[in-house]
Parts: C-alpha cells; structure tokens; sequence
C-alpha cells in the first residue's frame, strides 16, 4: 500500500514541473450553497488538471531508471500530462487514443510533444496497445490510476490541502479509477487523521460505490456520464484496498446535479471547471457532503472543457 513516504518524495520529485494550486473561496457561493466551502483548484493545475502530478512522479521515476520513451492509453487529462511531462523531461511519449477522439485532444497531445497512435474505441483495446508499444520500443507504459507512484504523485494534493487550510474538517475527492482520492486518503490520514474524506461519483459511473457495498472489486457497463474523466469500469487493485480501508463515505451525484454546480462555480467564483472537475462540489451543493458550520474542501480536479461544450451543457440543462 502507497505510503506517506511515497507521498513526500513524490513531491520533492514533482515540485519543479507542477503548479502548487491556489484555494479559491467565494464568499457568495458559500452564501448561496449555505456551506463553508473552498476549492482546492486543480483546474489551474498545468495540463489543466491533476494527473500531471502522478504522470510528474512515474515519468520522472522511469527516467532515473533509464527509459527514454514512455506511452499512455489515454485521450483524456491523463494522456496530456504524460505528454507534458515526457516533453519536459527531455523523453519521448506515445500516447494511444481512440479512433473516434476529439480533434481539439489529440491537438492538446500534440502541442504538448505526444506522438498520436489510433486504436479502438475502448480502453481494453487501448491499454495492451500502448503496454505492447512501450515493450516493442524498449518504453515504459504509464497506467493512469493504478500505479504506487501515480497514488503518491496525486497525494501530493493532500498534502498541499492540510498545509493551505489547517482548519479544514472535511475534503471531498471526485472518483474514477480511485488514484487521486486513494493519495489523497494516504497523505491527510497520515498527517490529519481528524479530517473526514469523502468521495464523490457521478450516480451513472457508481462502480466504486457497488464496490464498497459488495466488499470486492465490482465493474459497471458502459456509462455515457457527461464526467467524461470518471468513466472507468471498476477501480484499481492498488487502490480499492486503500479506499475500502481509509475512506470515510461516498456519495453519489446526478448529472444535472453536475451541470448545477459548473454553472454556480463560474457565475460566483469566474472559474471555468470541466464536469468531472465539479462532481465533488455538486456533492456539496446538493447537500449530501458535508453539514453547515464545517470548514469544508472540495477537490476541482479540472477544468479542461472548451467553451462550446461547456455553453451546450449549460443550455440542454436550461430548457429541460
Ligand atoms: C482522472 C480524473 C479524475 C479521477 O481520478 P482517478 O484517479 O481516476 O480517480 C477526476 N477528475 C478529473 C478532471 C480527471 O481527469
């Protein structure tokens, strides 16, 4: 299990090409939602989001153990930041995405130093691609969540949290694959055992949810969530035991729910956030995280959505 150790080399590894992130406040939100709660803005992370701290960790850890290529499957936040962070790191990086990929990601790849590889449209074509790749070229592949350094890289988030709001009673986390709240829970439980953690999942992707609720590793089919970031099937073997073990609740959001909270978020706090970058204020806004009176941290993992999604999401939502 990924361990605060991990965690603090993580950070003397990364600090050089991360951002450490602001906390944002808005008065009138707190007002409007009726809860004390701040933003911990990953949305003005580099590469626009989270990932770039663990993909900072495996890349740079791979390096010193002499790679010279790294490769992703991932279209989304996870296959910019290994992009970036080969880009940076003087390597190369392919990054495998699906056929039908949205031109403005693979643009983002591409504009960070990413080689384009099309395969599939599913993750399980996708994954033993860029693994098959990385042999073939004497590479590493980088997993996105399931990976001892990707879980320190995100606790690093942790960390940052405890030290920028000490009063802090309660952080909620977004959960895909479980790599950002299974850092998370690692760093705040070591350092901050008082602060309850919870998750937050988009009721359409609630895998780790029936997880938690069977006591084993549980997929889910398909999910067309708008949380584009929290789609995974089921969560990791690395990190379903730290999140079964450490994790104080999960609740579960509805997509308007989502929309609801990326609306507010930019009309009070003019902060532009991607839907799976909102699903832990949602949990909030709603009501099913965290209780008036406590100092309260939402996690906005992101915030790589383009403007005309973003308006369309805003509008379907309006007229319904
Ligand atoms: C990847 C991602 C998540 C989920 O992180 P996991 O480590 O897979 O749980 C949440 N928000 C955004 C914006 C992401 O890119």
């Amino acid at each position: 299990m990924a361990n605060i150790e991990e965690v603090e080399q993580a950070r003397s590894r990364i600090q050089n090409i991360i951002h450490k992130t602001p906390i944002v406040h808005s008065q009138s939100l707190q007002e409007k939602w009726g809860r004390r709660v701040f933003f911990k803005a990953e949305h003005l992370q580099k590469t626009g989001s989270f990932k770039i701290r663990g993909a900072a960790n495996a890349v740079t850890n791979a390096v010193s153990n002499g790679a010279t290529l790294v490769t992703a499957a991932s279209s989304g936040n996870h296959g910019q930041a290994v992009a970036y962070v080969a880009n940076e790191l003087g390597i190369s990086s392919v990054i495998v995405v699906p056929t039908d990929a949205s031109p403005a990601k693979v643009a983002a790849i591409k504009a960070y130093g990413g080689q384009i590889e099309y395969c599939g449209t599913t993750s399980a074509e996708r994954i033993p691609h860029a693994k098959s790749l990385a042999n073939q070229l004497s590479g590493v592949y980088i997993p996105p969540y399931d990976h001892r350094d990707i879980i320190a890289g995100q606790g690093t988030v942790g960390l940052e949290m405890v030290e920028q709001l000490p009063d802090a009673e309660f952080i909620v986390v977004p959960v895909g694959g479980g790599g950002l709240i299974s850092g998370i829970l690692t760093a705040v439980k070591a350092k901050r055992p008082d602060i309850l953690v919870i998750g937050a999942e988009p009721a359409l992707a609630n895998d780790t949810a029936l997880s938690l609720e069977r006591g084993e590793i549980t997929a889910i089919g398909p999910t067309e969530t708008i949380a584009d970031g929290l789609r995974t099937s089921q969560p990791g073997d690395l990190t379903f035991p730290i999140v079964s073990e450490l994790l104080d609740g999960l609740v579960l959001v509805e997509e308007q729910e989502i929309i609801e909270a990326m609306r507010d978020i930019a009309a009070r706090t003019k902060q532009l956030v991607e839907p799976s970058g909102a699903v832990a204020a949602a949990a909030i806004m709603s009501g099913k995280a965290g209780a008036p009176g406590q100092t309260i941290v939402a996690v906005i993992s992101g915030g790589n959505v383009d403007l005309p999604r973003f308006a369309g999401l805003l509008n379907a939502a309006e007229t319904k």
